[in-house]
């Protein structure tokens, strides 16, 4: 391709998969279309009969993007009306879900999120050199869904809606949409179903995620169940849906099968081959791609699990705002202890089932917790805190004991020997472990106690009696341990025979 020459004569910028990754900062940013501050914003397709479409017709209703000004921030309504004797309703969720891909293929077009959520930008360069109309965003996504779906869409419209009056109803019936569309998989149970599905269309941001969709566990974008993926594996078996056979059952709790561990292992080129669905404390966890409407964090202060959504903003009870949660937990990979998911995964049967489910969230934005007060079992929803009830783990800790919440159980112990270790931490002398000490016996360094990383350890009697002679504490901080048996025991020392 030439320089300055797009993929289409009419269309002033290029289009294509390089540009999938781009981000646009704000400082080059002629507007922004939706997006964390806006609270109006959607898109949507809709099936329709043919004789309700215009082929190719695209509109704008209120401002477009030359009666805007440069950098600031606009409402946006995307709806792609379908037609064709192939389109059904079911496909509705999965069209829809290309719309991110598509625009994210414009040279200067940034896309993020999905539905209710999302959030566009457009650069002051592709704008300068002449994207300055929603109508040609418009020519590019018909174009795309005609070639993508060439044999199932015969004709599309798209109209853009920007007047915030405008917007605003049919926002409220998307939202209605949205919900009907989660709301048809409840009830229903994974043992029931003869197969799951797959989603493999976030590869190209993160090679080694797929989305293992099954009716007790959306994906996690929330845009895709399980009727929408088998709806898209059908017309397109060879696109980004597809079959998973289930195999065998391995682990009813954890939610591993072995056909799940087949096809994963076969679709990330054997990166990832075993997953467990219904837990975040597992190595072998659900991969997260980027697209995650909130994430689960593990918060090993009180042993419960934390959830932040994407519009919550702010810090979260452990101090980490949802963008560096969101570092530690999306590329593809399984991170014990993090998770991406659909906030409708929280009304699922088999939530967090291996980990105990509710009874172990214990913070949730309070937006959030409004929104799935119908998933939380009565007796747990005072329990659970919020960015309005408590701002730190300390309170959060004061907070979960006066409530008494069940999470609790899994204290006791800990909660003994921590009370315990604090008497003795005044008296007491702290000790360090590096990681990555070589095979030897304990070695005292520069006042620290240096212990091997390989092989039984034994302290010699009375390396660890310090000026105490009571027990001791062993911090370690950043350590990576590999060890088949490690055994630390306080040994007595004998008494020494004096030498003649
Ligand atoms: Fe597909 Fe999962 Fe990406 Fe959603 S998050 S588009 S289901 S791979
Ligand atoms: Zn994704």
């Amino acid at each position: 391709m030439t320089e300055g020459k797009g993929m289409w004569e009419d269309i002033p910028v290029d289009v294509g998969l390089v540009y999938e990754g781009e981000r646009i900062r704000g400082k080059q940013m002629q507007v922004e279309l939706g997006g964390p501050k806006i609270t109006e914003k959607f898109e949507l397709v809709q099936a329709r009969e043919m004789s309700q479409i215009e082929d190719g017709k695209i509109t704008v209703v209120g401002p477009d993007l030359t009666d805007m000004e440069v950098g600031e921030k606009y409402p946006l309504g995307i709806l792609v009306e379908v037609a064709g004797k192939l389109v059904e309703r079911d496909l509705e969720a999965v069209l829809e879900r290309r719309i991110h891909e598509f625009i994210n293929f414009i040279e200067g077009m940034m896309h993020l999120n999905q539905r209710y959520d999302i959030w566009l930008r457009l650069s002051q360069a592709s704008y300068k050199k002449g994207f300055n109309t929603l109508k040609l965003m418009g020519t590019v996504l018909a174009r795309l869904y005609k070639t993508e779906f060439k044999s199932i869409i015969e004709k599309i419209q798209i109209t853009f809606y920007t007047d915030p009056a405008k917007i605003k109803p049919i926002y409220d019936d998307a939202k209605g949409i949205y919900e009907a569309r989660d709301a048809r998989a409840r009830g229903m149970k994974d043992e029931e179903v003869g197969e799951f599905y797959g989603c493999t269309l976030c590869q190209s941001f993160a090679p080694s995620h797929i989305c293992t969709v099954t009716p007790n566990r959306i994906s996690l974008c929330g845009a895709i169940n399980w009727f929408d993926a088998r709806a898209a594996a059908k017309v397109d078996p060879k696109g980004p849906n597809f079959v998973i056979e289930k195999g065998e059952l391995l682990d009813a709790v954890k939610g591993e099968y072995t056909g799940i561990n087949e096809v994963t292992k076969k679709k990330t080129l054997g990166e990832i081959d075993k997953v467990h669905m219904y837990t975040i404390l597992s190595p072998y966890n659900h991969t997260s791609c980027g697209c995650f409407e909130s994430i689960a964090f593990f918060i090993p202060e009180v042993q419960g699990i934390g959830i932040a959504d994407r519009n919550f903003k702010g810090n979260t009870v452990n101090g980490l705002p949802f963008s560096t949660l969101a570092n530690s937990t999306g590329g593809g990979k399984q991170v014990e202890g993090f998770i991406g998911m659909a906030i409708e995964y929280m009304r699922s049967p088999k939530f967090f089932q291996a980990d105990g489910g509710w009874e172990r969230i214990v913070w949730l934005p309070a937006a959030v917790k409004e929104n799935v007060k119908d998933a939380i079992p009565p007796e747990l929803y005072d329990k659970i805190a919020t960015e309005q009830d408590i701002q730190d783990l300390a309170e959060l800790k004061t907070f979960l004991k006066d409530k008494g919440h069940p999470v609790q159980k899994l204290w006791t112990e800990e909660e003994a020997e921590e009370e315990e270790e604090e008497e003795e931490e005044a008296a007491m002398p702290m000790m360090q472990m590096p990681a990555g000490m070589p095979f030897g016996a304990p070695q005292m360094v520069g006042g620290m106690i240096q212990l091997p990383m390989q092989g039984a350890v034994a302290f010699p009697a009375g390396a660890l009696g310090g000026a105490s002679g009571g027990k001791w504490k062993i911090i370690l901080k950043n350590a990576k341990i590999y060890a088949e048996e490690m055994i630390i025991k306080r040994v007595d020392e004998p008494k020494k025979k004096k030498k003649k």
